[in-house]
């Protein structure tokens, strides 16, 4: 161990980031995470990132065959769309903190991989751009993912899956979300079949990161 530091602010802001303290050794934020066999460089301070996402990465990545078509709508430093790269999917990965995407080309370039596309910018804006293009969606955003569910099925293909990330309370677990994901889908007059609801992680007293998969099907 080279560097202690510890937290002195939640997870905040568009760019989800946090300031943290100096408690011990080289006063950096910056680090190499290594997780499924790949590097990361990380900036903990000007780039969201934690590790206690590496096993829903993992269950998503198995679901990826190589050919398939990502789209990741919130990819940070990369960890999810490098993954799908590495296992032979077509990857356009979008983040709106421009050093989230520094991190990520650099990230590309760190492990060799060059099948991903990588856009700096506001992921709702690009949907247009992407209509039926993914079969699969990344929609890691939880606090505010509902706010670009229209979009993220405009991206998906028919027979596309969207993997939606929300923060739920344990009083109703998927309820709400649920009802979210099915607003959106009138809204956009796609019909979808739910595949998969699941807890990723305890997020704080009675609160969980929870996943949604379901299937896009078109008009
Ligand atoms: N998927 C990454 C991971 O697992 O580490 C990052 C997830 S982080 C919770 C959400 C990311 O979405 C942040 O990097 C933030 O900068 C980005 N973001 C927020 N609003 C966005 C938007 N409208 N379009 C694109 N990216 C956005």
């Amino acid at each position: 161990v080279k560097t202690v530091i510890s937290p002195i602010t939640p997870v905040e802001g568009e760019y989800r980031t946090r300031r943290f303290q100096h408690v011990a050794g080289e006063e950096k934020t910056v680090t190499i995470h290594k997780e499924h066999g790949l590097r990361y460089r990380v900036d903990l301070e000007k780039a969201y990132f934690t590790p206690r996402l590496g096993t829903e990465r993992l269950r998503v990545a198995n679901l990826v065959v190589p050919g398939d078509v990502v789209f990741d709508m919130f990819a940070g430093v990369g960890p999810f769309a490098l993954l799908f790269a590495k296992r032979g999917a077509k990857v356009v990965a979008v983040d709106k903190n421009p050093i989230a995407v520094r991190l990520m080309r650099e990230n590309a370039s760190l492990n060799r991989i060059d099948k991903i596309e990588i856009l700096e910018g506001d992921a709702g804006q690009m949907a247009e751009r992407y209509e039926n293009f993914a079969d699969h969606v990344i929609m890691n955003l939880p606090h505010t993912a509902h706010d670009f569910l229209k979009q993220a099925i405009w991206i998906a293909k028919d027979g596309g899956v969207v993997h939606y990330y929300a923060i739920a309370s344990e009083e109703d677990l998927y309820g709400r979300d649920t009802a979210f994901v099915e607003e959106a889908a009138l809204a956009t007059g796609a019909k979808i079949s739910f595949l998969y609801r699941g807890i990723v992680r305890s997020y704080a007293p009675h609160q969980y990161n929870i996943v949604i998969d379901f299937e896009v099907r078109k008009p």
